[in-house]
């Protein structure tokens, strides 16, 4: 079978791959920073060191630790101040740490933002009367930033290594998302939250220990790494959500979110809300006891698609959407003139449920038993593996390095 035959290659190629991966560079990627404001101003300074300043290209300077360069557009190009420098009539500025350990804090003065620091370049360019920003990263120092933003504080060490995996699984897999706005990734909830560097020595650990791990499916095809608050004791199929099949997002039972903060909730609404959102959503008859009883009165023993059996159907996606409720998974009681709906879990429940991933790792579960619970037949391999094995189907082209 072609998968097994690749599998063997792998197993015999993966000492060659191994010292490869001593000498490879990081791999980078651009991230569009702010992109859900409108930036006319940035203030850069160096965090440790000098950072050198590059004009269309031409290094023009080095600003000093205690300097900073503060960057405006004026009739579509750049100009650049500092204590030392004036750029003027310029399309694009580059400002690069110039010690290894070096990196770069942004001030936008315009905005309430606290500060945020920077591995790697900053690219500025003009776009009409504002900036746009992109910081070029290594994916290391990129997958540590985001799950310091994604998961927050004081994890077990085995949830932040899966987080890190995921992280830059989801970078890998989404890098086109933005390729014809001139970057990879924005920094916001529509790709991964990212506020630059991580100050977290746990998290930085983690993605240590990870390093250059993704996970790819049995044709050794990078995954869409979804993950979700709380499944409610139960994950969902991705072709119920999407219509796409994968054959790694597959429906799972899962105990360990069960008593974990989002576990369950509850809506009450009057049984004239209910019957009248109904009716008008899905032309529903109120006339038919039957009917009505299986609408008022529901309770699925596991994750159905549409409410009740009632014709017509009404999917249960749309009911969530409709009336923003926190899941599919939920039961319906008529009490009086209200009714309750009482729910399971929190998300779309494709994936890997992070409740249920944290509790595992606190009982002792490795962070690669935690991915093999959520994801069906995946594979841990070496980024450097999916660049041997690259054709038109696998893994997404990788842009070089700006300003290199
Ligand atoms: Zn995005
Ligand atoms: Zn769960």
């Amino acid at each position: 079978m072609a998968v097994r035959r690749i599998l063997s290659v792998l197993t015999l190629l993966l000492p060659v791959l191994l010292v490869a991966q001593e000498v490879t560079v990081d791999r980078m990627m651009r991230v569009g920073l702010l992109r859900d404001r409108t930036v006319r101003q940035v203030v850069v300074m160096s965090g440790k060191g000098s950072c050198a300043i590059y004009a269309d290209g031409q290094k023009r300077g080095e600003v000093g630790a205690a300097d900073g360069v503060k960057v405006t557009v004026v009739n579509g190009r750049l100009e650049a101040r500092s204590l030392q420098l004036a750029i003027t009539g310029v399309k694009q500025l580059e400002l690069r740490p110039v010690l290894p350990s070096g990196y770069l804090r942004m001030r936008v003065p315009e905005t309430k933002l606290a500060e945020r620091s920077y591995q790697g370049t900053l690219l500025i360019t003009p776009q009409t009367a504002a900036l746009q920003l992109v910081n070029v990263v290594p994916l290391e120092a990129y997958t540590a930033g985001v799950v310091q933003a994604e998961a927050g504080k004081e994890h077990h060490q085995e949830y932040y290594k899966l987080q890190a995996v995921s992280c830059r699984t989801y970078a890998l897999t989404n890098q086109r998302k933005h390729l014809p706005e001139g970057f990879e990734l924005c920094d916001g909830v529509h790709c991964q939250v990212y506020h630059g560097r991580c100050k977290d020595d746990s998290i930085r650990m983690a993605v240590d220990a990870t390093h250059s791990l993704v996970l790819v499916d049995s044709d050794i095809r990078i995954i869409h790494a979804t993950f979700h608050s709380n499944c409610g004791g139960q994950t969902v199929n991705a072709e119920d959500l999407w219509s796409k099949h994968e054959p790694y997002l597959r429906a799972t039972t899962d105990t360990f979110c069960l008593n974990a903060p989002h576990a369950t909730w509850q809506k009450t609404l009057s049984r004239g809300e209910w019957l009248g959102y109904l009716q008008r959503r899905y032309g529903l008859g109120t006339s038919d006891s039957a009917t009505l009883e299986a609408v008022l009165n529901y309770t699925p023993e596991r994750r159905d698609l549409h409410l009740g059996n009632v014709s017509p159907a009404i999917p249960l996606k749309h009911v969530r959407e409709d009336l923003k409720l926190r899941s599919t998974f939920f039961s319906v009681k008529s009490e009086g003139d209200k009714v309750v709906l009482s729910g399971r879990g929190f998300g779309h429940g494709v994936g890997l449920c992070q409740e249920g991933a944290m509790r595992m790792a606190k009982l002792g579960f490795s962070y690669t038993d935690i991915l093999h619970h959520y994801y069906a037949d995946v594979h841990l391999v070496e980024i450097t593996t999916l660049d041997f094995f690259k054709d038109d189907r696998a893994a997404p082209p990788v842009a070089p390095p700006l300003g290199e």
